[in-house]
C-alpha cells in the first residue's frame, strides 16, 4: 500500500485547518458562537466576535478559544454549512504558533513523538509499569501481523496500558492484535492544533498498517476511528487507505450474525441507575453507529437514560479543555456541564464508550464509571483480570512522578 506523502507534487494538500473553513460561504450570522454551550453570547455578541474571529483579532480569538472544547458541534448549527469548528481549530494554531513552542504539558499527553526530541510521554510512562507478561505482549503487538482475508485490531495507546484482558480474550481471539509503544493515531495533536504533528503521526501509523496484511481494521479507540474515518479526509484531503470498522461495530456484527451469545448481565441496580456518557465523536459517526452502541449496552444489561446534552449538543466529558493549553484545570471547568447534566438525571453510575471519556470520568466524576468494551467483553464471558478502573494505580510510579513534577508549570498555570 503506498503511503500518503504530504509533499506529493501531484497532490495539493491542505497546509492547514483553514482549508477546511468555507471561508466566503459564512455569511456572519453568528448562530456557530451563540449555540456554543461553552460560551454565554448573546444574539449580537456572537455576530460580532465571529466576524473579529474570521479577521484573526488575537484578542476576541484568544477569549473564544479559553471557552472551546474543539468538539466541533457549532459546525452543526452552521446553515450554511461552513465548518465554522475548522475556524476554531485555525486559530488554535496560530496560538501554538505565538507560543512558540508546544507546552509541555501537551507533549506529554501525545504519545509517538520521541523520534522528534519529544522525551517524556504519560503513556510510555504508563507502560512502565507493565508486568513480564503484559511487555511480552507488547512486543508481540508491535510485529507486523498477516491475517491474509481475515480483520486486524488496532490496538491504540489507551488501550496498550490493559493489554492482557485484550490479548487472553476469547471473544477477540480470532483477531491478531498490532499496535507498537509509539504507534499513535495523531488525533490528540490535531485537536491541539498541532496540524503538522497529526498528520506526521497519522502518516507513520499508516506506513506501520502498510507493512501489514488484513481485509479490514477494526479500531479499539473513538479517537483513532475519527482521525481516519474523519479528520484525515475533511482536513488532510487524505482518504485512509483500509476498510475499518470500530471494535464495538464487530461486536455488535458478530452477536447479531449469531456468533457470539451473550452469558451475564449487569445488575438491577448497575441497569437502573446509570446513564450513558456519549463522546464527542458519537454524534460525527452517525445514527448506525449510535444505534450499535444501544444495542450493546441493552444486550449487556443497561437501561442507560441520556442525558441533557447529547446529539447536536453533546457536552464534553472535560478532556477537550486540555487541548486549550495543557492545562488541567481546564479540564475540570468543562467538565462542569457535564456535572451538571449527571446531577440533573438523579443517576449515580455512568457508562463511557470512550477511553478519554471513561479516564476522565472514573477519576474525577464520583459514583461508578463503567467500560463499555469490558462491559461486552465480560458480558460474553471473559474474565477481566486487570479491569481498567485501576488505572489510578497505573499512573503514579517513579518514571510519571519525576516527568509530571517536570510539566507542573504548563499543566496547573
Ligand atoms: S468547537 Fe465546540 S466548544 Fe468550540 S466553538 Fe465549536 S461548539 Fe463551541
Ligand atoms: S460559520 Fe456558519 S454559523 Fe458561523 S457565522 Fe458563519 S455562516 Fe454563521
Amino acid at each position: 500500500m503506498a503511503r500518503l506523502d504530504q509533499n506529493s507534487e501531484t497532490m495539493a494538500r491542505p497546509k492547514s485547518y483553514i482549508d477546511a473553513y468555507d471561508f466566503d460561504q459564512c455569511t456572519e450570522c453568528g448562530e456557530c458562537l451563540y449555540e456554543c454551550i461553552y460560551k454565554d453570547l448573546t444574539k449580537d455578541q456572537a455576530i460580532e466576535n465571529i466576524s473579529k474571529m474570521r479577521q484573526g483579532d488575537v484578542a476576541v480569538c484568544e477569549a473564544m478559544l479559553d471557552q472551546c472544547v474543539f468538539c466541533y458541534n457549532c459546525s452543526y448549527s452552521c446553515p450554511v454549512n461552513a465548518n465554522p469548528a475548522a475556524l476554531m481549530f485555525e486559530r488554535l494554531h496560530e496560538r501554538r504558533n505565538r507560543e512558540r513552542g508546544v507546552p509541555a504539558s501537551l507533549q506529554y499527553i501525545i504519545n509517538g513523538m520521541e523520534s522528534q526530541g519529544w522525551t517524556h510521554n504519560l503513556f510510555q510512562d504508563l507502560y512502565t509499569d507493565h508486568n513480564k507478561d503484559e511487555k511480552e505482549i507488547i512486543a508481540k503487538w508491535s510485529e507486523p501481523k498477516d491475517c491474509n482475508d481475515g480483520d486486524l485490531l488496532w490496538c491504540s495507546c489507551a488501550s496498550r496500558v490493559f493489554p492482557y484482558d485484550i490479548e487472553q480474550s476469547h471473544v477477540l481471539s480470532g483477531l491478531q492484535k498490532f499496535g507498537g509503544k509509539s504507534d499513535c493515531c495523531g488525533l490528540p495533536a490535531f485537536r491541539s492544533g498541532l496540524f503538522d504533528v497529526g498528520r506526521f503521526l497519522a502518516n507513520n501509523l499508516i506506513d506501520r498498517f502498510s507493512q501489514c496484511r488484513f481485509k479490514r481494521l477494526v479500531v479499539m479507540c473513538g479517537s483513532c476511528q475519527d482521525m481516519f474515518q474523519l479528520a484525515l479526509p475533511e482536513y488532510f484531503g487524505q482518504e485512509f487507505p483500509f476498510e475499518m470498522i470500530s471494535v464495538y461495530q464487530y461486536l455488535d456484527e458478530q452477536i447479531q450474525n449469531g456468533n457470539f451469545q451473550i452469558k451475564r448481565q449487569v445488575t438491577v441496580d448497575e441497569k437502573e441507575n446509570t446513564c450513558i456518557f456519549h463522546s464527542c465523536f458519537g454524534y460525527k459517526f452517525g445514527k448506525d453507529y449510535l444505534s450499535c452502541i444501544k444495542r450493546l449496552y441493552q444486550a449487556v444489561g443497561f437501561d442507560c437514560m441520556e442525558l441533557v446534552h447529547n446529539g447536536e449538543n453533546n457536552a464534553c466529558c472535560g478532556m477537550g479543555g486540555v487541548y486549550r493549553q495543557g492545562n488541567l484545570w481546564d479540564i475540570m471547568n468543562v467538565k462542569g456541564v457535564k456535572k451538571k447534566d449527571l446531577k440533573k438525571s438523579n443517576k449515580e453510575n455512568i457508562l463511557a464508550y470512550c477511553y478519554g471519556c471513561y479516564f476522565t470520568s472514573h477519576l474525577s466524576q464520583g459514583g461508578t464509571t463503567h467500560f463499555l468494551l469490558e462491559k461486552v467483553l465480560w458480558a460474553l464471558g471473559d474474565e477481566i483480570k486487570y479491569p481498567i478502573s485501576g488505572i489510578l494505580g497505573r499512573s503514579f510510579n517513579f518514571s510519571s512522578f519525576i516527568h509530571m513534577i517536570g510539566i507542573i508549570p504548563s499543566a496547573l498555570f
